[in-house]
């Protein structure tokens, strides 16, 4: 059997981990395999995923599609070659270029699938307007198959409708789909045996009456009007010409064992400089020590939540990324420092 291989694009802080959880928990038996790449040397994404899966890969401390490529290789090959899989997902970092992944669609082993690339709506306009990101942002939106707006019902209606006509822009060719509150609602994502167009209206399951209309994705096939042969037809992953995300964008990432003070932390985290464009991480507050704290900032929005238990093998861990090149070295210096005094207490 082949795998049928999609790809989860979008920006850093875009929504793609809960895309993929929700992707995930739609999925019924299909036999999946995940693999998340992420930008910083300590793999959160990794943590944050939250429904149950045969096997998740992760590669960290480095982006997939530029400075892991050996590393992705090997782990594609492996996939392609068990023939056990129904699905093989991938997760790519928040700067990397998914073209260099949906290529491997092509690989003995795999059948090509939906490039799906997640915009935040309340970012993405200004993203694309900036001057270290916004072609990062525009090329990722060039891949896509599906669009996914998210954070949807955070951008009003104006912002809304801003995002999407900018993204149009730059996928003019992508089916675009909304979804709000984070609960993206996912149905038929995956379907083992041939789509059943029944299956359209109401999936079993569905317990969100009231709650914004679920997203009703089928990665099954790429949308149409987005012929195959417009992207590389090539297996290799290096076909994909470069762009500068790798250099534009730094990370460090800071870890502790021991419970962190919240309000330490909380103060750290409101004094960030414009040009960290994504932190996350998973923390033990001192406050709530049997909980993962879970920390995400991204397009200026902090966030502290708790997802489940702390477990004994855990570890704090933040992962801190600016943009800028040189420019925002110290100032990621500075932020990481002080978050590294607050993680140790
Ligand atoms: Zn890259």
């Amino acid at each position: 059997m082949t795998a049928r291989l999609t790809v989860i694009g979008g920006y850093l802080g875009a929504g793609k981990t809960t895309l993929l959880n929700g992707l995930l928990a739609a999925a019924g038996g299909s036999r999946i395999a995940v693999v998340v790449n992420d930008f910083g040397a300590v793999n959160i994404d990794r943590r944050l995923i939250t429904s149950a899966t045969d096997d998740t890969v992760e590669l960290s401390n480095g982006c997939i599609c530029c400075s892991l490529q050996d590393d992705t290789s090997a782990v594609m090959t492996r996939l392609a070659g068990r023939g056990d899989l129904d699905h093989v997902v991938v997760e790519t970092s928040g700067v990397g270029d998914p073209a260099a992944l949906r290529t491997w669609g092509n690989y003995p082993g795999f059948t090509p699938g939906a490039t799906v690339v997640c915009a935040d709506s309340t970012a993405a306009a200004r993203l694309l307007r900036d001057e270290f990101v916004g072609d990062t942002v525009a090329r990722q939106l060039t891949r896509a198959d599906i669009v996914v707006l998210t954070k949807a019902d955070l951008a009003g209606q104006a912002g809304l409708a801003d995002a999407r006509r900018r993204c149009r822009e730059h996928a003019a060719d992508a089916r675009v789909v909304e979804s709000a509150g984070g609960d993206v609602h996912l149905k038929d994502l995956l379907p083992a045996a041939p789509a059943n167009p029944a299956m359209g209206e109401q999936a079993p399951g569905d317990s969100d009456l009231g709650e914004p209309a679920p997203v009703d994705l089928d990665l099954g096939e790429p949308a149409p009007g987005d012929p195959a042969s417009a992207k590389p037809a090539s297996a290799d992953p290096a076909a994909a010409e470069p762009d500068a995300h790798g250099t534009v964008h730094r990370s460090a990432s800071v870890t502790g064992a021991g419970p962190v003070d919240r309000s330490a932390l909380l103060a750290a985290l409101r004094e960030l400089p414009v040009s960290v464009v994504r932190l996350k991480g998973v923390v033990r507050c001192a406050d709530s020590p049997r909980a993962r704290t879970v920390v995400q900032y991204a397009g200026g929005r902090l966030e502290v939540t708790t997802d489940g238990d702390w477990r004994d093998a855990d570890t704090s861990g933040l992962v801190i990324i600016v943009a800028g090149g040189g420019r925002a070295d110290a100032e990621l210096r500075s932020v990481s420092d002080r978050l590294a005094e607050v993680l140790l207490g």
